[in-house]
């Protein structure tokens, strides 16, 4: 039987670029977004993978949504990747408590909300596979990013304390953490910072979603079950530890 997959943020970007991957390795897969309909509804057309709409912050929403997504899917969520994220840059002495919030509460909250739902299903079964894509940002630090590099060190230790307490019951949690990645985030950034950021990747250029999906992928797979509580670097060497 395929495997259900859940990607959150999975109609643009790293996320359309893992669902699309889950779905040509045998995965029933299905995508989540939140306000950009139209984008969701071409990726829908281009690629035959379910959409659902709902935010990710919001517990009571994830809670509906999920409902929805494992009626249509046929059975509950067995491969989990949280990947919807947002950022709100700007220097902490200038940052509102709203930019603070909804980062915190998209890209952190979300990771609770989600694994929360999706997990009692998964140790009832025996297995699960959670990824959660952090960033480097969360392992370095970011200048304008206090709440982004806050949220994102959070998944990883949300990362870990879920590991521990799912490794018995066969289910692994790992988070991933890309460098700089090609995508509508990335677009946002100026040119000029981006043009500094990518002087310092000594490989030389911007990841491509597809490669951070390449390891996704690989960490969703049955034959992965040793592989737990781990944070996996794909930055082109901009950041070593
Ligand atoms: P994009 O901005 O290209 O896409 C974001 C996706 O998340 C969209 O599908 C968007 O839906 C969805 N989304 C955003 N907010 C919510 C929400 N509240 N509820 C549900 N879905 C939501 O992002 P990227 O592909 O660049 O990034 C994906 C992940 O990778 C993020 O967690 C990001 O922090 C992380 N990352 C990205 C890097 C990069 O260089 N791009 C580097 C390191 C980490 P909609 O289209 O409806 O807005």
């Amino acid at each position: 039987m395929a495997r259900i997959a859940l990607i959150t943020g999975g109609t643009r970007g790293i996320g359309a670029a893992i669902a699309r991957s889950l779905k040509a390795s045998g995965c029933n897969a299905a995508a989540v977004y939140h306000g950009n309909a139209e984008k969701a509804e071409a990726f829908r057309r281009e690629t035959g993978i379910p959409v659902f709409q709902w935010d990710v912050a919001d517990f009571a929403a994830c809670a509906a949504g999920l409902k929805s997504a494992e009626q249509y899917l046929g059975g509950p969520v067995e491969i989990l990747v949280n990947n919807a994220g947002i950022t709100r840059d700007a220097l902490l002495h200038k940052m509102t408590p709203q930019q603070w919030s909804e980062v915190i509460a998209t890209d952190l909250t979300s990771c609770f909300n989600m694994c929360r739902l999706s997990i009692g299903a998964m140790r009832e079964r025996g297995f699960g596979r959670i990824i959660n894509i952090a960033s480097i940002n969360g392992q370095k630090g970011q200048f304008g990013q206090t709440n982004y590099s806050a949220a994102k060190a959070g998944v990883l230790g949300f990362t870990k304390a879920l590991a521990l307490e799912s490794a018995a019951k066969g289910i692994t949690v790992n988070a991933v953490a890309p460098g700089y990645v090609a995508t509508d985030m990335v677009a946002a950034v100026p040119r000029e910072a981006l043009a500094r950021i990518e002087a310092q990747i000594p490989v030389g250029r911007l990841g491509q979603a597809g490669e951070i999906a390449r390891l996704v992928q690989f960490l969703a797979a049955d034959e992965s079950g040793f592989i737990t509580g781990a944070t996996f670097s794909i930055n082109g060497g901009q950041y070593m530890i």
